[in-house]
């Protein structure tokens, strides 16, 4: 078992008596500044000049400078860029403006763990990593409870790095639920195989290929949506609350004699053997290397692919079907990387 940390564990004074800087403020970012805020912290969120989120950082009664500024002015500086950003901003921006004894913070490890950006050995590295996306983290927080965090100390240069760290995630409202320990290392590495393997990767591959193969043999292919996109949702929430036993508890017999007989026929012994090669991509730093060179070369096969997905059936379908069911919010991808 990790070590576990709760709201008795973390001494709330030691991030009140610091000076916060949230750079970025889009999922996470407008999460933590603003429970910061709400949690009595001196917090500044740092944007960019004309970042269309600095209007709604203000209007959220935060106060609003450019990222220099901010990270020269606080002695904490959480960075919620996006990742591939992440080296650039420190680089320009964090690296000039930090002083002996600050604490630079991360939401996930892989800038620190790839290698991509390199503090000097007198400040302090940590982690807190909420286990869930912003808008939950904050309102969890107002609602009085909290998102489970992750916490780990990459380096600590004043011996204080932990404790300030884990006055930050109840700050945030992280020791509500329970702050994990783990290292930068371990959490980059398994985040990144969740994604690829299942979370993203391994569903949306097993979407597209269930839907041609229905729509192939010649099924509707609004049936072929309802069967293999959109009752995910209810398999994905029994699984949430109850595990694998409560989901196939409460399918019916036949599917869950379905389930035992058919799944290991889709992941096979060489699918398991292919999710351990990716899992060495991902250890040797490979994939860190290919995703930042496809990044750095304007994100090419990226912005073809988020194009191409577009005109998949099973997108095109979807888009037919879901304002059938009011209950949907429409949602529609900004087009940025
Ligand atoms: P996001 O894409 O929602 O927001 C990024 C913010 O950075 C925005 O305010 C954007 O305007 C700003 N930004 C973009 N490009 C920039 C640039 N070139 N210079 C300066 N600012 C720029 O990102 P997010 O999902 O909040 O992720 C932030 C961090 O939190 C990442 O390290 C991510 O891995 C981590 N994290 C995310 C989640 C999640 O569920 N979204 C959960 C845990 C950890
Ligand atoms: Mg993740």
């Amino acid at each position: 078992m990790p070590t576990m940390y709760y709201e008795g564990d973390a001494d709330p004074a030691l991030i009140a008596r610091r000076r916060v800087a949230i750079l970025g403020f889009g999922s996470q970012g407008h999460a933590h500044a603003m429970n910061l805020k709400d949690s009595g912290v001196d917090v500044v969120v740092g944007l960019r000049d004309g970042s269309p989120r600095a209007a709604r950082a203000a209007e959220a009664g935060l106060k609003v400078v450019d990222p220099a500024t901010a990270v020269d002015w606080a002695d904490v500086i959480m960075v919620l860029v996006p990742d591939q950003v992440q080296p650039e901003l420190y680089e320009d921006v964090i690296a000039p403006n930090l002083n002996p004894g600050d604490l630079l913070l991360f939401a996930h490890g892989f800038s620190i763990r790839f290698g991509y950006i390199t503090p000097p050995p007198d400040v302090d590295v940590a982690m807190i990593a909420p286990k869930g996306p912003g808008h939950l983290v904050r309102r969890q927080y107002v609602e009085g409870s909290g998102v489970p965090a992750l916490i780990a100390v990459h380096q600590d240069a004043t011996g204080n790095a932990k404790a300030v760290a884990l006055s930050y995630a109840h700050g945030i409202g992280g020791t509500r639920a329970g702050v994990i320990e783990t290292t930068f290392s371990d959490e980059a590495e398994t985040d990144l195989f969740g994604e690829q393997v299942i979370l993203c990767g391994g569903i949306d591959s097993m979407i597209r290929a269930a839907f041609e193969t229905l729509t192939e043999a010649g099924y509707a292919e609004e049936m072929a949506y309802f069967e293999v996109l959109h009752e995910l949702k209810l398999i994905v929430d029994l699984l949430y609350e109850g595990g694998i036993s409560w989901m196939r508890h409460s399918v019916s017999d036949t599917a869950e004699y379905g389930d035992i007989t058919r799944g290991p026929r889709i992941v096979t012994d060489e699918t398991k053997a292919e999710m351990r090669r990716i899992l060495d991509e991902i250890q040797t730093g490979a994939f860190a290397r290919e995703w930042m060179d496809e990044y750095r070369a304007g994100a090419p096969n990226l912005l073809a692919a988020r194009a191409a997905v577009t005109e998949h059936p099973v997108e095109r379908v979807g888009r037919e079907l879901r304002p059938m069911m009011p209950f949907l919010v429409e949602k529609v991808p900004a087009d940025d990387v």
